[in-house]
């Protein structure tokens, strides 16, 4: 057996508890190899994101390889786009399969060879039977199935009619090739499965119009898994009925390779979903703006919203992995963006409300440029430069006629600090017609820049914008897109899109921020001071038009409904 090192920095999980048993026992020579295998059917989800830390992880953790692999034998659902977008997600979130790509269709024709392998074993025939007399003749969960009268074609019968399967001698759902296993099995998976069915007139990503059959997920995957030398292949739990045709479809062909499956449960995360087919139906219903709108549970929507990649992984790793059912609180997420944010994210000033103050005792035409630090805790983040004029924007939130002193803001005739800069003082305030404030008259003390003021003490701070300088920007807030914990599960409604929330995107459009972040590159994520992490967006930054998301708020402010 060959070394290998394992790395124990890691939480161990029952998986890895199972890997370090096979490695003692000296099985797979001491090597471990693992698979990714999404169906390019849409993009990845946030449950995908744990099944690729969890197979990538362990192949890193164990010296081995982890292969992507698509799984695409439904070529009517799946295209090229979905076979790019899936890699780009998971390159993105730091995971790299190096030259370990595959398609299942790559092995379209090796798994022909053993579909007739089967059938000269006697274990594989052709059957006539349609769709719903299958299902008839399947029998249910306490009533055994009845055989097929097709089951007992001879060999050559059934050699002859694949090939003309194979040929396009006969019409879509007109034959299956079925293993002959047993209609009376306890469990359904094992009364004569399907190996293959037909498939006219559909062109497939990857092979073309080379094939008018195509091999069922069961069949394909244990399979594919043999032939790359898999050695644990790590599914979520609903496969686990299927475990037994796994493992009879490799023992009856005999192969040299075969994997152990191992099951986990599935990630679910409250107010999200992790169902491709309802995913899509957003998508497709135009309920959303594409799979990356920056609401989706998709990669591809937090990476726009601004979710960095590590705080994605640290969450996976921190749900763990189980055989429970579970559902994880939105909050625990949230808090990992959070953490990583306040950590990494540098700091600017934005007014997403704005309301004009005017210090009058400043010159005209002067501008300051004060030296703010770009995080609070780390000097090795920098500085950068804010202009100070004599118009400002503070936010219409933090200013009050009057208030108690709970209000550490702004209130007339009481003083306040602007982030970075001085202290101001509120004189006058200038209403219109209507009696709205639109207007602040204020003066600053010169002597309180960096400095206390002198004999009193100012609480409160508040950022700021100057409004000479400032750049003007649209800023996207988003909330959660449900306002149900479980909106895919809510057996009293049929239609889980009543319970999107309505409120899950609101657009300001007259923001003003800091100039510095003019430059910002799309897909970088600030700490706004005192508002939240917003992110430039990578779609609608263009032509000079500034447009940033909300990743995710300071604190947890999300009202729970009842
Ligand atoms: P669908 O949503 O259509 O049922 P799927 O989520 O199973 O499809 P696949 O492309 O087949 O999509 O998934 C690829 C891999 O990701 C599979 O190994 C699957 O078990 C895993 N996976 C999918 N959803 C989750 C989830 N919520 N939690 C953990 N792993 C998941
Ligand atoms: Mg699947």
């Amino acid at each position: 057996m060959s070394e290998v090192e394992v790395v124990t920095s890691k939480p161990s999980n029952f998986i890895r508890n199972i890997i370090n048993a096979d490695l003692e026992a000296g099985k797979n020579e001491g090597h471990i190899r693992t698979r990714f295998p999404p169906e390019p059917n849409g993009y990845l989800h946030i449950g995908h994101a744990k099944s690729i830390c969890l197979n990538f992880g362990i192949a890193n953790d164990y010296n081995g390889e982890c292969n992507l692999r698509f799984d695409d034998t439904n070529p009517h659902k799946e295209n090229e786009e979905f076979v790019n977008a899936i890699k780009e997600d998971v390159l993105w979130l730091g995971f790299d399969w190096t030259d370990h790509q595959y398609f299942a269709s790559d092995y379209f024709g090796k798994l022909y060879d053993y579909a007739v392998q089967l059938i000269e074993q006697g274990d594989a025939y052709v059957c006539d039977l349609s769709a719903d007399e299958i299902r008839e003749y399947r029998g249910t969960l306490t009533e055994p199935g009845k055989n097929s009268p097709y089951r007992d074609r001879s060999i050559a019968e059934n050699l002859a009619l694949f090939k003309g399967m194979r040929d396009g001698e006969f019409a879509d759902g007109s034959k299956l090739l079925r293993a002959k296993i047993d209609m009376s099995s306890p469990n359904i998976n094992m009364r004569d499965p399907a190996i293959y069915r037909i498939r006219h007139g559909v062109v497939h990503h990857q092979t073309g119009s080379e094939w008018c059959i195509y091999p069922m997920y069961d069949y394909t995957h244990c399979l594919s898994d043999s032939i790359e030398g898999v050695t644990h292949s790590i599914c979520t739990l609903e496969f686990a009925d299927h475990k037994a045709l796994y493992d009879w479809f490799l023992d009856t062909l005999k192969v040299p390779c075969h994997p152990l499956q191992i099951e986990f449960s599935r990630l679910n995360l409250q107010y999200a979903i992790t169902s491709k087919r309802k995913l899509t139906q957003l998508v497709e219903d135009g309920l959303v703006d594409g799979w990356n709108d920056p609401r989706m549970s998709t990669i591809s929507g937090m990476r726009r919203r601004g979710y960095p990649a590590a705080a994605i992984r640290d969450f996976c790793e921190r749900i763990g992995v189980t055989k429970a059912d579970n559902s994880v609180e939105m909050e625990m997420f949230d808090n990992c963006i959070r953490e990583n944010l306040n950590e990494h994210a540098p700091r600017a000033m934005a007014v997403l409300n704005p309301l004009k103050v005017v210090i009058t005792n400043y010159p005209e035409g002067q501008t300051e440029q004060l030296v703010a630090a770009n995080h609070p805790q780390d000097d090795s983040m920098g500085t950068r430069i804010v202009p100070f004029t004599r118009e400002l924007y503070i936010d219409k939130e933090d200013f009050k006629e009057e208030a108690n002193n709970k209000f550490k803001r702004l209130v007339t005739d009481k003083e306040v600090r602007l982030r970075n800069a001085y202290v101001i003082r509120c004189d006058e305030v200038i209403k219109d017609a209507e009696g709205e404030i639109i207007e602040l008259r204020c003066s600053y003390d010169p002597a309180t820049l960096g400095a206390n003021p002198e004999g009193r003490k100012v609480k409160g701070v508040i950022h700021w914008v100057s409004a000479e300088q400032g750049i003007k920007a649209e800023v996207r807030l988003f909330d959660r897109l449900f306002n149900h914990p479980h909106p895919d599960n809510d057996k009293s409604v049929d239609d889980f899109t009543v319970h999107i929330n309505p409120n899950s995107l609101v657009t300001l459009t007259d923001c003003v921020l800091e100039p510095s972040l003019l430059d910002a590159a799309p897909g970088t994520v600030y700490q706004f001071e005192r508002e939240g992490y917003f992110c430039a967006d990578s779609e609608l930054c263009q032509d000079g038009k500034l447009v940033f998301n909300r990743t995710v708020t300071l604190r947890d402010t999300w009202d729970k409904p009842e």
